[in-house]
């Protein structure tokens, strides 16, 4: 299942443009309803025109038109929970006809870049090990959420409600932090950076990490099953076992559609505060790693857990790999009747005083 197919099976909330904060502020849902009744949102090939002709008016927005041409990708409106999405099976972005024309070019903007990110490597591979499968989800999503800023950015003199509409929403601390650093350095691509290394503090990022997580958990269960009832053998071993380097997510993901790097620098990518997950996310990744680690022999570490930090609600850190071992100790059977033993001895020497 890829991770697609997961996303579709499960209806997730994802498939989210840079704007999807709005939702969440109440006037979301019923505006939906009774603008369903009481009209029909335009899907007409006069507003793609129209959407098209504002991406034209800045770089990224060019670029972004003429990647899709290349890439021959069909852009179409769909009615949806969603602002948009990309289809890599169907080489397909879709558009919510409900949704504002800032709102969509800007979806525009994100969903073209994640077909961009598509063609450069795989980003979410059923096949890469946890800690790669994390780097790389997050890397994409910020990625397409630093483009949408640097089209705002471009905007801005000839459209500057683009961006007011980016610093209200829950996305803005990434226009906020490429606004400070192209002050202190007058370089946009420094900026561009900036924007994107803030992607993994917006409070969106823990719902993105929460759909990593219940797939890999998934993907892990699912081999360690396959495994056990002796199927397909080489396509179970082959899961969860890829790591690819995280200087090659950089390089491959963080140009502009000219090549040109904007980032290549992997170690902020690694730090405690990004490649990280909480301890609710970390109990549901060990629920399906522990079966995967026993069924193919594998340790923490051989899947790069030692890399991902768990953050406890309370502020602790741990790395996921300690997180995972000693939940497995916990919870071995064996351990589980000592434990029991052991407790069974110490209520009977409270007895004894
Ligand atoms: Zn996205």
């Amino acid at each position: 299942m890829t991770y697609e197919d997961f996303l579709d099976a499960d209806s997730v909330k994802h498939f989210e443009s840079g704007l999807q904060a709005k939702k969440g502020k109440g006037k979301g849902k019923n505006k939906g309803v009774k603008q369903a009744f009481e009209s029909k949102p335009d899907m007409s090939p006069e507003r793609m025109e129209r959407l098209k002709k504002m991406l034209s008016e800045s770089k990224t927005g060019r670029q972004t038109l003429e990647f899709l041409a290349e890439k021959g990708s069909d852009i179409i409106f769909e009615p949806m929970k969603y602002y948009g999405y990309f289809s890599p099976d169907n080489n397909l972005v879709a558009l919510n006809p409900a949704k504002s024309d800032e709102d969509l070019a800007i979806t525009f903007v994100h969903e073209v870049r994640h077909a961009w990110q598509d063609s450069q490597m795989e980003s979410t591979s059923p096949e890469y090990n946890p800690k790669t499968f994390l780097v790389s989800g997050f890397a994409i999503e910020a990625d397409a959420c630093a483009a949408e800023v640097m089209y705002a950015h471009e905007m801005r003199e000839t459209h500057p409600e683009i961006w007011e509409a980016h610093q209200k929403t829950r996305y803005a601390g990434m226009s906020t932090a490429f606004d400070k650093k192209l002050q202190e350095t007058g370089d946009v691509n420094q900026a561009r950076a900036e924007a994107l290394l803030n992607w993994y503090y917006l409070p969106v990022k823990p719902g993105y990490t929460s759909d990593y997580v219940d797939y890999l958990s998934q993907v892990g269960r699912e081999a360690a099953d396959m495994k056990e009832a002796n199927e397909s053998i080489e396509t179970a071993s082959s899961l969860l076992s890829k790591e690819i380097d995280t200087q090659v997510i950089c390089d491959t993901f963080f140009k502009d559609y000219d090549g040109k790097q904007f980032l290549s620098d992997p170690k902020p990518l690694e730090e405690s505060s990004r490649l990280q997950i909480d301890n609710n996310q970390a109990y549901v990744l060990a629920k399906g790693m522990i079966p995967y680690m026993k069924a193919f022999g594998k340790s923490a570490e051989d899947l790069g857990l030692d890399k991902v930090t768990v953050k406890y609600s309370l502020g602790t850190e741990m790395s996921c790999a300690r997180f995972v071992e000693s939940y497995k100790e916990r919870t071995d059977p064996k351990n589980q009747a000592a434990s029991k033993a052991a407790l069974k001895a110490f209520a009977g020497r409270n007895q004894g005083r």
